[in-house]
């Protein structure tokens, strides 16, 4: 990987000229400062002063144009992390003129993208708040390609997985600290600035307590997609598993230890006959890890951020979270909510220490190793008696902490029992089946007529055709709903039929106008849109 800017030669009169004419032309997508992602040209750094700077000429372009309200907080978030203070971006304005004044700018000649990692230390934040969301940045442009350069803002240095940042591009990515070194004034060619939220999938408890996102826009097909880019990248090949089907258990050695571990692997080898491993993010490296996760039928660990791993699972397979004493399994659900995204086909299964005895507490450590001997004794002793952490904010909830760092000797039957009871069909790896999730198009042709028997009594006979798409596939059941309303009432009756047309005589008036909305299903809860509606006059 290159390390130097200039690889492509730039007639640097010629930039420096059309700097001085065109300034800087911003264009975002996003009507919020958390959804939005802008694409510059000559966008410009200061390293000196640690800020972007947007140069205004005759020809420059701001879209939007907020005025203020690009403070009120922030043009756009560099992270995927919604709306974090701490991973706002803005610029700084100045008069295309003011070049004169200032330091030679140095032109970046590479595509930018512009972000920030959020916790370039844990894993779990690694995949999630990063490397999927530039992954599927990058898909979202075209031009950030293989040889865009990724520039990291957030002022890490490069973390414990930085070999996994350098495999989205073929160029080096750079730190902020890095660009000191190229000059004083950096004025990026091209550059895109901000990251897609839309493979993001977990909130982290910054404004209510962490869960599930409210909205969550990616499927497991999205997720297998980056990950067979990324083993490529790794090269750990996809072959189907050749050979016999194992077990992994992913140990942390450092805390929130498993204490009886070889013989949880005895264990699980008898029960489910099967090979079982163990790896670690201490003894094995990162590809090591995917070539086992890859082919394993079951991934047992503790709650953590190694977990996320699962990701590099085959459909099929189970994924086993081992939850400590006091926490509440539901309450912390980033991977469950991974395992259970539709199309990941991933079995999940929770368990939890409940015995006491079974747990090893270690109040004397510092704070963020979950010690408590910094709060006041009667607080102290409430966390010590407490059965479960109470739902809490992200980030330094001491109870949380020292409840996340014990150490837990796992009741083996009991898990065994939780395991055979969740995972329905033997786990292990599976075929393809990705036909789940087509949807029916609309139904066609639809046409009513009505019938009037005297008075009191009339019929409604509803008749459509099959929605365009179906001739083209083989769909287990079809069937479709129908909702009838009198114009004018708020309430409808729905009806589920078989069949393309219906009478209808139960509860039809005559001379009263029917609004009819009709829409196909397939396999029960692939619901298809409405057709547009229809007016049928008795
Ligand atoms: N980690 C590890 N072994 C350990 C403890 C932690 O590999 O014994 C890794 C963990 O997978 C994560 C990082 O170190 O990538 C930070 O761990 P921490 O406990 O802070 O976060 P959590 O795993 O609870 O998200």
């Amino acid at each position: 990987q290159s390390q130097e800017l200039s690889q492509v030669q730039i007639d640097y009169q010629a930039a420096l000229q059309t700097l001085l004419e065109d300034g800087t032309r911003m264009v975002c997508t996003g009507r919020m400062h958390t959804d939005r992602l802008c694409r510059f040209q000559s966008l410009c750094y200061s390293t000196e002063a640690e800020e972007f700077i947007y140069f205004h000429s005759n020809a420059s372009v701001m879209l939007p144009n907020l005025g203020s309200r690009r403070f009120q907080p922030a043009l756009l978030d560099l992270s995927s992390v919604e709306d974090h203070n701490t991973q706002y971006f803005n610029f700084v304005e100045l008069p295309a003129a003011a070049l004169k004044f200032m330091p030679k700018p140095v032109f970046v000649p590479d595509v930018a993208l512009i972000a920030n990692r959020f916790n370039p230390d844990n894993l779990m934040h690694v995949f999630h708040d990063d490397l999927l969301p530039i992954y599927y940045t990058m898909q979202q442009f075209s031009d950030l390609g293989a040889e865009a350069r990724l520039f990291f803002m957030e002022g890490w240095s490069e973390g414990a997985h930085f070999d996994l940042y350098k495999l989205l591009s073929n160029k080096q990515p750079l730190l902020r600290e890095q660009l000191k070194t190229l000059g004083r004034l950096l004025c990026f060619t091209k550059s895109y600035v901000g990251l897609s939220k839309i493979t993001t999938w977990y909130q982290y408890g910054f404004v209510q307590p962490q869960g599930p996102k409210a909205n969550i826009l990616v499927s497991g097909n999205e997720i297998r997609q980056f990950t067979k880019f990324l083993m490529q990248k790794l090269n750990v090949s996809l072959e189907e598993s050749s050979g016999e089907e194992y077990i992994v258990v992913f140990s942390r050695t450092i805390n929130r230890l498993i204490l009886n571990e070889a013989e949880l692997i005895l264990a699980l080898a008898q029960e489910f006959q099967m090979k079982t491993i163990t790896v670690s993010l201490e003894e094995h490296s990162f590809s090591d890890i995917v070539r086992l996760i890859s082919n394993a039928s079951m991934l047992v660990s503790m709650h953590g951020a190694q977990l996320v791993t699962s990701l590099f699972l085959p459909r099929g397979a189970a994924v086993v979270e081992l939850f400590p004493y006091a926490i509440n399994p539901e309450h912390y659900t980033p991977y469950k909510t991974l395992a259970t995204l539709p199309g990941m086909d991933l079995q999940y299964v929770a368990w939890q220490n409940t015995a006491r005895e079974d747990t090893v507490t270690y109040p004397d450590r510092p704070w963020d190793q979950g010690g408590i001997a910094h709060l006041d004794k009667a607080e102290q002793e409430r966390i010590m008696r407490s059965t479960e952490v109470p739902r809490h904010l992200c980030c330094r909830n001491p109870e949380w902490l020292f409840r996340a760092y014990q150490d837990t000797k796992v009741d083996i039957p009991a898990l065994l029992q939780v395991i055979r009871q969740a995972v329905k069909s033997k786990p292990g790896p599976r075929k393809q089946k990705w036909a789940g999730g087509l949807y029916p198009g609309k139904v066609r042709d639809a046409k009513c007529q009505a019938s009037v028997q005297g008075t009191s009594e009339a019929k409604l006979s509803v008749s459509w055709q099959i929605p365009w798409n179906l001739k083209y596939l083989k769909v287990r059941e079809v069937k479709y709903e129908v909702w009838i309303q009198e114009q004018g009432e708020n309430t409808y009756m729905p009806y589920i039929l078989s069949h393309q047309n219906h009478t209808f005589s139960e509860n039809i008036k005559p001379f009263t106008i029917y609004l009819v909305w009709i829409r196909c299903i397939f396999n029960k809860n692939l619901l298809g849109p409405f057709a547009d509606v229809l007016l049928c006059s008795t």
